[in-house]
């Protein structure tokens, strides 16, 4: 059961939960994405009756933030806590590295998830990186068969939102990936 904030539906998840769900996720058949709105994203949901169901369409919806877990409260239906997108990145990242998963990274300025990938390996041993791809492309065709070639089971994509939310739902399946997850300004904090 979800519950609904602003028109939005959270998972009422843990971290521990959620980074679960996840791994489970990655190493499933068929595709599903993650999504982790903050109160900017809601309010655009809100006038967006698209970038909404793009939200509700994904697999995991978190509370990134206090503002989302805050308004749950006052709304009477109060959720476990917030799971920030970098904190369920990095559980996804120690959980990939032991299955041997293979990550692929889309977005951030040229270079950037390049550096973020040397970084991830060296933090934790074992993991894969299949490609890179910066955040600045026109057509999504090239990248798509990039991840498809790369045989990526994860993606992080993390061209902004709501950019990497409709990105994802649009282009998801056709990838062969199993699970992509909007990460925002990740891959800068990866490469730093
Ligand atoms: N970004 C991108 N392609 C674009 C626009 C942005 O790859 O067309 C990248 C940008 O370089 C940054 C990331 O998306 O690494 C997220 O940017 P921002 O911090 O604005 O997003 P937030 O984390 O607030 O969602």
């Amino acid at each position: 059961m979800r519950i609904d904030v602003l028109g939005v539906g959270f998972d009422d998840v843990t971290l521990e939960e959620a980074a679960d769900i996840g791994g489970v996720l990655a190493g499933s058949e068929g595709f599903s994405y993650v999504v982790t709105p903050n109160p900017e994203f809601l309010l655009q949901a809100k006038k967006d009756e698209e970038f909404r169901a793009v939200l509700n369409g994904a697999g995991l919806v978190l509370a990134d933030g206090v503002g989302v877990v805050k308004a749950a409260g006052i709304l009477g239906r109060p959720l476990k806590g917030r799971v920030p997108g970098i904190d369920f990145a990095a559980r996804l990242l120690a959980h990939m590295a032991k299955t041997g998963r293979r990550l692929f990274l889309l977005g951030a300025k040229p270079g950037v998830a390049e550096t973020a990938a040397a970084n991830l390996q060296k933090q934790y041993p074992g993991l894969m990186v299949c490609g890179t791809h910066d955040g600045y492309f026109k057509e999504d065709g090239p990248i798509v068969a990039e991840i498809r070639e790369a045989h990526a089971d994860v993606v992080f994509v993390c061209l902004g939102a709501p950019r990497q939310e409709f990105w994802m739902a649009r282009n998801g399946k056709d990838t062969g990936a199993h699970l992509m997850v909007g990460l925002g300004g990740s891959l800068d904090v990866f490469s730093g």
